[in-house]
């Protein structure tokens, strides 16, 4: 009986793994065409500044809409392009799709995510300054987000690279702040714009004591290292108000604004207001 309980659990186990790898292969190879169909698009959060009362920024955030699948996040596909390879083609789109996007709101700049192997590239910051140039705009208008585990394999020539990033003009962001590998060590040679607290910890804020002495902790670093600190993951009034207590400059999240269209996010940049906001997969699409 046991015996055949351990052959039922093997065979499971092995057909969610096919499961898995099947999955994996149809988005490898789904995700090529799917940027050639136009079948990805860029969504914008606004990132506030003045406790929710000024926009300073948008950050981009990839949506798939597959008329197979429905709406595939990226945190389902991104760590698939990464694996490939496929994300530099992925992520030269998303930074020159962002770039035109960033043109209809000067007043702002747009903050593009990059994984680990985007910012390992040969010629990272050439291709970058390349692109800010065919589209026309400043490289103050462009912000870099990296995840602090990305700086932590080769602490050296981060350092090297955001350095460079700064020196050509471009603003720098430490993602998912307190959840990598990074150490404070390296983050004193890192050359930085900005912090941006894990939305983990402003989930836990209300509820545990730890949480909020990271909260404070992270917001306190900021400020004595002249950096900008954004929290990610605001989703009430009681967090927001915690945060501005705190100090923390800047703010992002569902209570103030989910990720909006492109039209949306200049409508907002000229000071209007955005009621319903457009989704970017057609409702169809929708699973
Ligand atoms: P991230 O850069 O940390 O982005 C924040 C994520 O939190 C986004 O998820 C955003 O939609 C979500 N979010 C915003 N407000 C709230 C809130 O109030 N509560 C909660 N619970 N979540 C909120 P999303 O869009 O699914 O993106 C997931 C991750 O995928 C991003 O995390 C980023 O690491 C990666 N990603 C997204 N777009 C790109 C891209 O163009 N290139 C690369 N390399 N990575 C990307
Ligand atoms: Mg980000
Ligand atoms: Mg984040
Ligand atoms: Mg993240």
């Amino acid at each position: 009986e046991a015996k055949r309980a351990g052959r039922n659990l093997v065979r499971v186990f092995d057909e969610s793994m096919d499961e898995s790898v099947r999955f994996r292969r149809q988005i490898e190879t789904g995700l090529g065409q799917a940027m050639a169909n136009g079948e990805l698009s860029l969504v914008y959060q606004p990132i506030f500044a003045r406790g929710g009362l000024e926009v300073v920024a948008f950050e981009a955030l990839l949506r798939w809409c597959s008329p197979e699948h429905g709406m595939i996040s990226p945190g389902m596909f991104i760590p698939v392009a990464e694996e490939s390879g496929l994300i530099h083609d992925l992520g030269d789109w998303v930074v020159e799709e962002a770039l035109e996007a960033a043109k209809r709101w000067p007043g702002q700049f747009v903050s593009v995510n990059f994984s680990p192997r985007q910012f390992r590239r040969q010629n990272f910051v050439a291709q970058l300054v390349a692109q800010v140039q065919r589209a026309g705009v400043s490289p103050n208008q462009l912000q870099i987000e990296i995840t602090e585990t990305a700086l932590a394999e080769n602490a050296e020539r981060a350092a090297d690279t955001l350095y460079r990033l700064r020196q050509m003009g471009f603003r720098v962001a430490i993602d998912d702040f307190g959840t990598g590998y990074s150490s404070l060590y390296n983050i004193r040679t890192f050359a930085l714009d900005t912090l941006k607290i894990d939305s983990s910890f402003v989930d836990g804020m209300g509820r545990e004591r730890e949480s909020a002495a990271i909260v404070h902790s992270i917001i306190h670093l900021g400020r004595a290292l002249g950096l900008e600190v954004v929290a990610e993951g605001v989703e009430n009034e009681t967090q927001l108000q915690a945060l501005r207590l705190a100090g923390c400059s800047q703010v992002q999240g569902y209570y103030l604004s989910p990720p909006l269209v492109a039209d949306d996010a200049v409508r907002l940049a000229e000071g209007g207001s955005v009621l319903e906001p457009q989704t970017p997969c057609a409702p169809e699409a929708q699973v």
